[in-house]
């Protein structure tokens, strides 16, 4: 018997054993969606759409430059800054948003991702309240 137990042993004959420690319950764990690999794995490439939509930006100056010289006199810049606006918003577009909301795990007859498991901010943004 050491010292602590021999201060103690006379208490609990006299009160009894001290109550079990009290195993403190962890709270239950928040409800989160549950992510899906897919559509995380898609959405973290948002930056390199991003930078993409940068580069093509630079390209298009870069052109634009050329056409304001002699030898590129013959380049449509109107046409040029048109169609590299249409890439960029293809870019822009397409850019991974959220996870599908009816996912994760999505067959191809979602409604919402058709089974891509993601949708870009318009889709999101078009989803009634009700669907979710
Ligand atoms: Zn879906």
């Amino acid at each position: 018997m050491n010292i602590h137990t021999a201060q103690i042993a006379p208490a609990f004959k006299e009160f009894g054993a001290p109550p079990p420690a009290r195993t403190k319950t962890p709270p239950p764990p928040a409800r989160s969606p549950k992510v899906d690999p897919i559509a995380a794995a898609a959405i973290e490439t948002a930056p390199e759409f991003n930078s993409l939509i940068n580069e093509v930006h630079a390209l298009k100056r870069r052109v634009l430059v050329l056409a304001g010289k002699p030898e590129g006199g013959a380049i449509r810049a109107q046409q040029v800054e048109a169609d590299f606006r249409n890439i960029v918003t293809a870019i822009r577009f397409g850019t991974p948003f959220i996870q599908c909301p009816k996912g994760p795990s999505c067959a191809k007859a979602c409604v919402l991702c058709k089974g891509r498991q993601w949708l870009v901010k318009e889709e999101s943004e078009r989803i009634p309240k009700a669907t979710c």
